[in-house]
C-alpha cells in the first residue's frame, strides 16, 4: 500500500466526521508535536537497558503513536496540498547530495563536517 492510500483513508475517516473544521494548520502543527512528545515519554528517564523491554512490552503504545504522527502529517500534507511520496522522495535526493556515499558511510558527521 502506498502512503497516498492511506492518506486517502485518514482524510476519509476525517472527512466522515467532519473534523476539517477543527483543524487549522497552526492546531494540526501543535497536534504533531503534542504526538511526538507523547512518543518521547514513553522513553523518558530510560535507561538503553530499559528502553530494550519497553520495544517489545510497550509495543502497540509505540504502534499507536507513531501512527498518530503519521495521521497528523496526513492532514498537513494534504491540507497543504503536499504529495508526501514526492515530497519524501525529493528529500531523499537532496540529502544524498548532502551526504554522498563515500563521504559519509559509518559517520555521523552533519553534512557542513564531512
Ligand atoms: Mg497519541
Amino acid at each position: 500500500m502506498k502512503n497516498i492510500d492511506l492518506i486517502d483513508k485518514i482524510i476519509l475517516f476525517r472527512d466522515e466526521r467532519n473534523w476539517k473544521q477543527f483543524h487549522s494548520l497552526k492546531d494540526l502543527c501543535l497536534g504533531i508535536g503534542i504526538e511526538v512528545a507523547e512518543l518521547q515519554e514513553l522513553f523518558l528517564w530510560k535507561t538503553e537497558e530499559q528502553i530494550e523491554t519497553i520495544k517489545t512490552e510497550k509495543k502497540e503504545q509505540l504502534s499507536d503513536e507513531l501512527a498518530d504522527i503519521f495521521i497528523f502529517l496526513a492532514y498537513l500534507s494534504n491540507d497543504l496540498g503536499i504529495d508526501l511520496d514526492e515530497a519524501v522522495l525529493k528529500k531523499i535526493e537532496k540529502n544524498g547530495l548532502k551526504y554522498p556515499r563515500d563521504r559519509s558511510l559509518n559517520s555521523n558527521k552533519k553534512y557542513n563536517e564531512l
